[in-house]
């Protein structure tokens, strides 16, 4: 890697071919001709320049997902030669992974061994739905209530999907769209967020390679106010799975519910991480550092509202601030750094923002609370710790979405669970501790859609994901995240029926 991170920088961009619009298998300009700048978050330099689209061009996606979905064999072809492609998608991933991962290091500012990472998971995502598009059976039999009939269940492709992805992940979030998709013979429209799009247009040149038909995947390039607005309220699109924050969210099922289409949401958390005294205290300070900082902090999951016994509290603040103080910030392309920048300088002040209205209301600044000095004009910010906050906080409550860890004290379990259940969310949760009977009581009184035991964060494909309460509606990822993309329907047949012949017979 080039000790120069500009130049590096560049290079991973240029690495990159087409910058359009990615429809019916064609990459194409936007029909105004609009185009956006993309900017490497570290510098804030610009490092590509896309297409940017608006309504006519969400249209023209639409248009081709919904050819494909409607005039080709492409949802009633064999499960197995879905996976197939699949499979041949997650090699491509595979082969590419190392210049991937510093695209997408460069769109998004987290650490290019982040990124790799990201890239392993992809792979794998595509290889588990290859594997769960193999199983798709036959039709299923019911018992039907007649003798001289059958009736079967069959699970059929939802159609045409719009999927609006974030920043954070640009090509995992992505990929727990793509892949169960395609495993249940769905067509797409992809709009990956405007601020780190570079990953997705490479997918699109990797979907081509694979063989997956035209028309199949498309990406249509632009904002939520324009080209995710034009996905959502389309008569033609089936089902919309969306990730992002609670008021897009809203935004989204407000406008789908115009045409009653499917809606999968994905949206923030604020998750907590819960330390009772009889936790393995070194060992926990360790996940409470990784269950939050991995991307600075912007990720739905991270652990930041920690929650800490009393007797271990002065002693796991006073170590993790010490931690906090050594972080290494700077670019991510940089062997060594262990965090790169926020996404952009509104984030920066809307994390400062949080800090700041904490401190006024009572909080201790315990670390960092300032914009971090790395040499790059980029966002960063300094990992932060909040002690003596308490529930009627607003960085207690909501998402900050940065490094800020808040930090409360608890007395008892039924006290630190009120505590954890008490916020609109309920994305993910964690806590340490080492008695059984306990583990058992809180798994099941915490209200997210995962709770991690001993450890935070840990994802894999199998695993269902998704949130209770305002996080989100429906599963990614595991079986679940595959029946979002597929439609039941019942089909009955009669071989000798027996009419009732009830009507204007007398
Ligand atoms: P965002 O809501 O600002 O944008 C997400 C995407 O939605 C972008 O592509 C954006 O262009 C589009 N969009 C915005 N408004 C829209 C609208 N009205 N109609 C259609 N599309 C619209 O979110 P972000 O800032 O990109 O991402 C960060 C958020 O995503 C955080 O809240 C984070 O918790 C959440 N997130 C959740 C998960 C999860 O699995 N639950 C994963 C990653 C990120």
């Amino acid at each position: 890697m080039s000790a120069d991170p500009r130049a590096a920088a560049a290079a991973a961009a240029q690495w990159l071919g087409a910058r359009e619009h990615f429809i019916d298998g064609a990459f194409c300009p936007s029909a105004d001709g609009e185009r956006r700048q993309v900017l490497d978050p570290a510098t804030l330099e610009t490092i590509a320049e896309v297409a940017e689209g608006e309504g006519a061009d969400a249209e023209r996606a639409i248009t081709a997902a919904r050819r494909a979905f409607d005039d080709s064999d492409w949802s009633r072809r064999p499960a197995a030669e879905r996976a197939q492609l699949l499979e041949a998608l997650a090699a491509l991933i595979e082969r590419d992974a190392d210049a991937l991962a510093r695209l997408e290091t460069v769109d998004s500012g987290k650490t290019v061994e982040e990124s790799r990472w990201d890239m392993g998971d992809v792979a794998s995502v595509m290889r588990y739905y290859a594997a769960r598009a193999r199983e798709l059976g036959p039709d299923a039999p019911l018992e039907a209530p007649a003798p001289n009939a059958r009736s079967v269940v069959a699970r059929e492709a939802a159609g045409v999907c719009a999927m609006i992805c974030p920043w954070n992940y640009p090509l995992l979030q992505a990929s727990w769209k793509v892949a169960p998709a395609i495993a249940a013979g769905c067509t797409m429209v992809l709009k990956p967020s405007e601020l780190t799009p570079l990953s997705t247009l490479r997918l699109a040149e990797l979907v081509r390679e694979a063989g997956i038909p035209d028309g199949v995947f498309n990406v249509a390039l632009g904002t939520g106010a324009r080209v995710g607005a034009a996905l959502v309220e389309s008569p033609a699109v089936d089902l919309v799975s969306f990730t992002g924050g609670l008021a897009s969210g809203r935004a989204v099922m407000a406008a789908a519910a115009r045409t009653v289409k499917r809606v999968a949401l994905e949206l923030g958390g604020k998750n907590p991480n819960i330390i009772f005294a009889d936790a393995d205290l070194d060992r926990a300070l360790e996940h409470v550092l990784e269950g939050a900082l991995f991307h600075a902090g912007q990720i739905c999951s991270a652990g930041t509202r920690l929650l800490v016994e009393s007797s271990v509290h002065d002693a796991l603040v006073d170590a993790l601030a010490a931690r906090l103080e050594r972080i290494r910030l700077g670019h991510g392309l940089v062997e060594g750094t262990e965090m790169g920048p926020l996404i952009s300088e509104p984030q920066r002040v809307k994390v400062n923002h949080f800090v700041l209205e904490a401190l006024e209301a009572g909080a201790e600044l315990r670390a960092g609370g300032v914009p971090a000095t790395t040499g790059f004009d980029g966002a960063f910010y300094r990992p932060t710790l909040l002690g003596g906050c308490d529930a009627s906080m607003r960085a207690v409550q909501e998402e900050i979405f940065g490094p800020v860890f808040t930090v409360e004290r608890f007395d008892s379990e039924a006290q630190a669970l009120a505590l954890a259940n008490g916020t609109v969310y309920g994305l993910a949760a964690g806590f340490f501790t080492r008695d059984e009977a306990r583990i058992e009581r809180v798994s099941r009184a915490l209200r997210f859609g995962t709770v991690w035991v001993n450890n935070f964060n840990v994802y894999f494909a199998a695993a269902p994901w998704g949130g209770y309460k305002q996080s989100g509606v429906g599963r990614e990822l595991g079986h679940a995240g595959l029946d979002e993309y597929l439609e039941t329907k019942h089909i009955y047949r009669s071989f000798e029926s027996s009419p009732l012949g009830w009507f204007g017979r007398r």
